[in-house]
């Protein structure tokens, strides 16, 4: 498996199991199939509602000795309602009770987007602005969070190239990883440029298209990166799946990338995209495909008279 390195030497496997919408009652076996067929990476996040019973599975692998703690690479993120510096490291410990753990290997700001604590929003005044919550006010919280053992590694989700070099001019601890939306559609090149530049590691979301999400969160055209003409020659040509071409494309980008699965057929195909190998004339006819596209296009977090119109600063 091929993996990605932090600066302090620490490597983070470069495919993981996303969990998102990964449903009560089903999530905790998707993780012990992941894991009993080779995963050893999984992205978590207090808003999927599902870590209890992650942790719960993970305990199981670890007391049958399937698995160590320190084989494992785990993933977890701060929700929107807690970037206040009072509820960031509250909002961590019950993750990580959550997960039965003692420490993550990674924590992420979800969003650069903050709602009032505890809350839902459903008009403007239940959000914050990021003047009145700056962020490195949350990222402050992150940082004592490394220093006390909580988590190995910090970083971000859904950070733009503007906002992550006003927060590399204030961390004092630099984020590691900037986990964002990328597949074939979406390939931001300039954003990786900029974290390569930096000593930032990618993490590509919704890798395979996200094709669970909620209609309502849907457009009625959206492009399909499963049944594409081009993805599906290439898998024809390599007899493996297009989800398997999708996925070696980003392991061989130098991106870490976490499909979402429940499905344990698809979770054990998924990791074995390792095996399917593209060839250069193949990446670069991926690569052609690049059309800006977003799936998840943060326009739930736009309401009107609020400030997070435009999440990703385009
Ligand atoms: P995704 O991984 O692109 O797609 C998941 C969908 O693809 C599910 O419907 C799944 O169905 C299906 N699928 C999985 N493997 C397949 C295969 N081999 N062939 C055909 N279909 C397959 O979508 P995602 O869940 O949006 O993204 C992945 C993960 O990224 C999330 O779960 C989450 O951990 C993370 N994420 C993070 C953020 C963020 O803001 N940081 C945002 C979005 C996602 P089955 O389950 O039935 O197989």
């Amino acid at each position: 498996m091929k993996q990605l390195k932090f600066k302090n030497g620490d490597l983070m496997p470069a495919i993981g199991l996303g969990t998102w919408k990964s449903k009560p009652g089903e999530v905790g076996e998707a993780v012990k199939t992941a894991i009993a067929n080779g995963y050893r990476h999984i992205d978590c996040a207090a808003i999927y509602g599902n870590e209890a019973e992650i942790g719960q599975a993970l305990a199981d692998l670890f007391k049958a000795g399937v698995v160590k703690r320190e084989e494992l690479w785990i993933t977890s993120k701060l929700w929107n309602d807690s970037h206040q510096s009072d509820y960031v490291l509250p909002a961590l410990k019950k993750t990580l009770s959550d997960l039965q753990l003692d420490y993550l290997d990674l924590y992420l700001i979800h969003w650069p987007v903050a709602f009032k604590h505890g809350v839902q929003p459903s008009s403007a005044a239940d959000f914050l602005s990021l003047e009145e919550v700056p962020i490195i006010e949350t990222w402050t919280k992150l940082e004592e969070a490394l220093e006390l053992g909580l988590t190995k590694h910090i970083g971000v989700s859904n950070f733009s190239v503007l906002k992550l070099s006003d927060l590399l001019q204030k961390a004092k601890v630099k984020p590691e990883v900037n986990q964002v939306e990328l597949h074939p559609f979406l390939q931001q090149n300039d954003l990786l440029q900029f974290a390569r530049e930096n000593d930032i590691l990618l993490t590509g979301y919704s890798p395979l298209g996200s094709g669970d999400r909620a209609a309502a969160t849907k457009k009625a055209d959206e492009p399909s990166l499963l049944t594409h003409e081009v993805i599906a020659q290439i898998a024809e040509a390599k007899k493996c799946t297009t989800a398997q071409v999708l996925i070696a494309w980003q392991v061989q980008r130098g991106t870490a990338v976490i499909p979402k699965s429940t499905n344990a057929e698809r979770i054990v195909q998924n990791l074995e995209s390792v095996q399917c190998i593209l060839t250069d004339e193949e990446v670069a006819k991926i690569n052609a495909l690049d059309r800006h596209y977003r799936y998840v296009d943060a326009k739930f977090f736009a309401v009107p008279g609020n400030t997070y119109g435009n999440v990703y600063d385009e």
